[in-house]
């Protein structure tokens, strides 16, 4: 696969290996008719506050259904829904089903965040705005509960990317950057775009304990990210969170929000309902055990 990118310039596309030995073009044709066979849902993955082990948000993460293969993550079939301009339709339901989730949700825990992320085609559609404006007007969230997720390559190789979020701003949602520091090193854009958190990569985290303890290198990275992010008044969250150490250690460097199969797994909505319904009975935060000094 070969396909044109925005800006110019070829990036090379082999096709995902999904095992089974599904060919790109088996792949494709069935990716064509899975929005119309409603063959997508969407798993959810709480985040906490560090500090109260509140839930504040949720994050939004789209599984393929295939009738033959099973459960597709999104690494599977992303790439290739990007190249044939799928993921456009793909995306307006994403953010359509994440924000009627996040009103039904609402009911339970009033401030809570919703969280989608956006591919690189959907952050150049013409009508991104207009998609954004009409889902909010269409569901009735708060657009503050709305936390739209951009990656930094995206942000460097749109053009009138400053535009496109100060206009997204504008209606009132949030913006993160997911995968932070993976994507580029200059940081300049940091002052200029109107973001509110820094999603730091899971490499960072995972890295924490890659050898059983922590190399002080890869602490003083993180805790430099996180001192970096506070001084720019941005929310910090940490994602992939696995282990008690990388708790206790983001608990002490007073990362803001956590988000990791420590805490809690994606589940699908059934499943996320039913947990979300014991924890509003509960009426108390989740404890990290680790954290507790
Ligand atoms: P991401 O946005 O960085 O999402 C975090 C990924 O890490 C998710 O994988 C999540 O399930 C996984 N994760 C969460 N906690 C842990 C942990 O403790 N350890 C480990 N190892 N992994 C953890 P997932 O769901 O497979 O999604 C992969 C990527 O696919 C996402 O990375 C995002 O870039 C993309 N993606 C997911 N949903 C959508 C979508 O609706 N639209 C677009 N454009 N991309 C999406
Ligand atoms: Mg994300
Ligand atoms: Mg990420
Ligand atoms: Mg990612």
């Amino acid at each position: 696969y070969q396909a044109k990118r925005r800006g110019g310039g070829f990036a090379f596309y082999s096709s995902p290996d999904i095992g089974n030995g599904v060919s790109t073009i088996t792949l494709e044709s069935a990716l064509n008719r899975a929005l119309e066979r409603e063959e997508f849902i969407l798993h959810y993955q709480p985040q906490f506050e560090t500090q109260s082990g509140r839930l504040i948000g949720m994050e939004a993460l789209l599984r393929w259904q295939h009738p033959e293969l099973g459960l597709i993550a999104p690494n599977d079939f992303i790439p290739l829904a990007e190249v044939t301009g799928l993921i456009v339709p793909i995306g307006r339901w994403v953010m359509e089903e994440a924000t009627r989730q996040a009103v039904e949700w609402s009911q339970l825990f009033p401030d809570l965040i919703m969280a989608v992320n956006l591919s690189a085609r959907q952050f150049g559609q013409q009508d991104l705005i207009e998609q954004v404006r009409v889902v909010l007007e269409k569901t009735n969230l708060r657009p503050q509960q709305l936390e739209l997720e951009l990656t930094e390559s995206m942000l460097m190789h749109a053009e009138e990317a400053t535009d496109i979020l100060k206009r997204l701003k504008d209606l009132g949602v949030r913006l993160a950057v997911d995968d932070f520091g993976t994507g580029y090193s200059n940081l300049a854009y940091l002052k200029h775009f109107p973001i509110d958190t820094l999603k730091i990569d899971q490499s960072f985290i995972q890295n924490l304990t890659k050898n059983g303890s922590a190399d002080s290198r890869d602490r003083a990275l993180l805790s430099a990210i996180i001192n970096l992010a506070q001084a720019l008044n941005l929310t910090v969250t940490a994602e992939g969170v696995e282990h008690e150490l990388q708790l206790t250690f983001l608990t002490e460097e007073a990362c803001d929000v956590l988000q990791g199969y420590l805490l809690k797994r994606p589940q699908p909505r059934e499943l996320m309902s039913l947990w979300l319904e014991e924890l509003k009975k509960l009426g108390k935060p989740i404890q990290f055990e680790s954290a507790v000094k």
